[in-house]
């Protein structure tokens, strides 16, 4: 999470990036080992800490593989790879960027994180050792090659420096607070940030901040549009609850109650996300800026339908879109027990298999009528159901028109019901 001025930092640096279109290509997202998201945290300093409740990055997925430094060997050593959650989440949102941007450059190769509970990491553990990498929110990221070898670079000569300056500058609107990069390399940002330091000559080091807010950016829209989440409730409680205020960018009377529920204090651990869909809400469209039905292009039982800006168009393929792919990432890090999507117009809360159960919950205490309905092809609610078993997932139909303060008020409630 981002703290307020990285917040407006972050939101000045996207507005300072002019944006090519949206891009088609993405590669299919997999990690050798499954990630474990915890909630960490960063204790001390960079240079004298701890890390609780890290993260372990795998060893190898489709936008990286892990380098060794010492063993100059893939993948790296299980305990050189530990994170906290922050750090694993920004440097995967960096490489899904730099991959849209990029589709044919080779894998980045990822070196030294934290060792699994942080504490030093000097000569003892090989080579010159850290000095810092003791809390999980430092990272070791190789420059990409020129021949687009699998291995680390070990001179200047073999980098590809238009590719290591994109890999920095994302970095840099990502958040970090520094970038250590090579002196003979000329590497750009701004300086109080990115910063020529010896020994840095085949890799960038990476340091974020800790977790010091509630407020995510999760990723861009298509037309470069942040797309936030806040976190509202304590983040130790339960169950662990996420709202979505608009996927149609149509429907959106549903963000009127997300913005209250924003106010709320509850003990459990809620989650907002006002628009997924902000370029489609600016255009006043239901689709995304590609023409695209968000909720037909998850991965389950998605079938090709429509073309571009008919009613439902499912996108060219499960998760083409930036919206649907930063949905998929929040909510497998997030893993919520209840979701909640905000639709129009119709009136009535709908759901299907496993999420009927909850969704009558929400109905009779929101006063509302319950309607199970199945789910169409490709629907996120339905690929939560598969997903994530156990977890309900069903949509709230609010009547068309704005939402009045006391229907908001009602549906905050309710909520805030299901979270006691
Ligand atoms: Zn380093
Ligand atoms: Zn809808």
């Amino acid at each position: 999470m981002l703290s307020r001025v990285a917040l407006i930092l972050a939101a000045l640096a996207l507005a300072a990036v002019a944006f090519a279109a949206g891009p088609d290509e993405h590669r299919p997202s997999w990690h050798r080992e499954p990630i474990l998201w915890k909630q960490s945290r960063s204790l001390g300093k960079p240079w004298a800490g701890r890390l609780v409740n890290g993260v372990q990055l795998p060893s190898e997925g489709a936008q990286y593989f892990t380098w060794d430094p010492i063993l100059k060997t893939t993948p790296n050593r299980p305990w050189r790879r530990w994170g906290s959650d922050r750090l694993v989440r920004i440097l995967l949102h960096v490489l899904d960027g730099y991959f849209d941007a990029h589709p044919e450059a080779p894998r980045v190769a990822v070196g030294d994180l934290s060792r699994p509970q942080g504490g030093t990491f000097d000569e003892r553990f090989g080579g010159i050792g850290h000095a810092s990498h003791q809390n999980g929110l430092d990272i070791d990221v190789y420059y990409p090659r020129i021949d687009g070898q699998e291995r680390a670079p070990e001179r200047a000569s073999e980098v590809d420096r238009a590719l290591a300056q994109d890999l920095v500058t994302r970095f840099v609107r990502a958040g970090a607070t520094n970038i250590f990069v090579g002196p003979r390399l000329g590497l750009r940002g701004p300086h109080r940030v990115v910063e020529p330091l010896r020994h840095h000559d085949n890799h960038l080091h990476v340091r974020i901040r800790r977790d010091p807010g509630r407020r995510l950016i999760l990723g861009r829209s298509t037309r470069g549009r942040p797309i936030e989440a806040v976190r509202v409730g304590d983040p130790t409680g339960r169950p662990r609850i996420l709202v979505i205020g608009c996927v149609h960018g149509n429907e959106c009377a549903g963000v009127a109650a997300t913005r209250q529920l924003e106010r709320a204090r509850p003990q459990a651990d809620l989650w907002v996300v006002h628009h997924l869909n902000p370029d489609g809400y600016a255009l006043g469209r239901r689709q995304n800026a590609r023409g695209v039905d968000l909720n037909r292009n998850f991965d389950s039982e998605w079938e090709p339908m429509g073309r571009r800006w008919s009613p439902e168009y499912s996108g060219p393929r499960p998760f083409s879109e930036r919206e649907s792919r930063i949905a998929r990432r929040l909510i497998l890090g997030l893993r919520p027990d209840v979701t909640i999507w905000f639709h129009q117009p119709q009136a009535v809360v709908r759901a299907w298999g496993p999420s009927i159960p909850e969704a009558r919950t929400y109905a009779r205490l929101a006063g509302v009528k319950f309607k199970p309905i199945r789910w169409p092809a490709g629907t996120a609610p339905n690929w939560q159901n598969h997903r994530l078993p156990g977890k309900p997932a069903f949509v709230v139909e609010l009547p068309p028109g704005p939402l009045s303060p006391r229907d908001a008020e009602r549906h905050v409630r309710t909520i805030l019901g299901l979270t006691q």
